[in-house]
């Protein structure tokens, strides 16, 4: 049985480092100054802005939320996030997803002021990806790499599966494998015989979206998985958040990533990281 790797100690342990940066920066008069974009009605939405608010406000940051409403257009967005570029006080910008239909996200993290984007979601961001030596990474990516890293499995030289090629997940946790020197390949939804790949993986990463995607017959016996996917479904009346991996996969794999539990909690601790480090080099560009 596969041994479960938890998200919430290495959580804290990249909160700690952030607390303690934090501080350093607060010693010097600065402090992060992060703003939340929301065009949503959805109440679910305003309860996890405000789940993140009191995050922010653990770690001593100054957070916003300015939800410009689920009728907003794509116009109104990038005049919200304008206005914040331009604000010499807000240090990170975060876009609540979902945006309203009809808006392009890809324009909106593109208006994003490359030194603010704590998300990772710029261009130019992910472009440093390229080069290994990316600063404000894309946080599920990153929180994918941290957890591959914290499972002590040696990466170089192994061989990384990534189901799921979007732009800021499965794509950049390709790129983030490769300058660990794995070899990375990548699968998606035209990928014919994903299983034939998975079986050869030392590690998989299932970034999909898709109940049950990987089964325990396409994971050779003691790889690293790690499940990224969010899925909600209902059993027995109850609601409740799965992965893409089947549970049994856990019988196979050698270790592997609960959902909830696993991923999900580093990613939003590489957001404050990220949000520590976005100030940290604006205080060092300001001099
Ligand atoms: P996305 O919808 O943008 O991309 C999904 C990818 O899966 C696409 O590249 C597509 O080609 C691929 N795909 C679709 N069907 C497939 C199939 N049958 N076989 C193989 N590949 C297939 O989603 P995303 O934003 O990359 O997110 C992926 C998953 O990760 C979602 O479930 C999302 O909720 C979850 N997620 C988790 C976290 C976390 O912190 N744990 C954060 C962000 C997203």
């Amino acid at each position: 049985m596969a041994t479960l790797l938890l998200g919430a100690p290495l959580a804290s342990t990249i909160e700690n480092d952030v607390r303690a940066r934090a501080a350093l920066a607060a010693e010097r008069g600065f402090k992060p100054y992060l703003v939340a974009v929301s065009a949503s009605d959805d109440p679910a939405n305003e309860v996890y802005l405000k789940r993140q608010a009191k995050a922010a406000d653990r770690l001593g940051f100054r957070y916003e939320i300015r939800n410009i409403g689920g009728t907003a257009a794509e116009s109104d967005v990038l005049a919200a996030i304008a206005r914040l570029n331009a604000d010499p006080e807000v240090t990170g910008i975060i876009v609540q997803m979902p945006l309203p239909p009809g808006v392009v996200v890809a324009n909106v993290q593109r208006a994003i002021a490359p030194m603010k984007d704590v998300e990772g979601v710029h261009p130019l961001n992910l472009g440093e990806l390229l080069d290994g030596d990316a600063v404000l990474r894309p946080c599920t990516a990153a929180a994918i790499l941290e957890v591959a890293k914290a499972s002590g499995v040696q990466l170089a030289g192994r061989h990384a599966v990534v189901i799921g090629r979007s732009r800021i997940v499965g794509r950049p946790a390709a790129l983030m494998f490769l300058a660990e020197s794995c070899t990375v390949t990548v699968c998606h939804s035209r990928t014919p015989d994903i299983g034939a790949l998975t079986r050869t993986a030392d590690i998989v990463v299932c970034a999909v979206g898709k109940v049950g995607l990987l089964q325990p017959e396409m994971v050779k016996a003691g790889a690293l998985v790690l499940d990224v996917g969010i899925n909600e479904v209902e059993r027995d009346g109850k609601r409740g958040i799965v992965g893409d991996a089947d549970p049994r996969v856990a019988e196979v794999a050698g270790q592997f990533t609960p959902t909830p539990g696993g991923v999900g909690p580093v990613t939003v601790a590489i957001l404050w990281r990220n949000a520590i480090a976005a100030l940290e080099r604006q205080i060092r560009d300001r001099r």
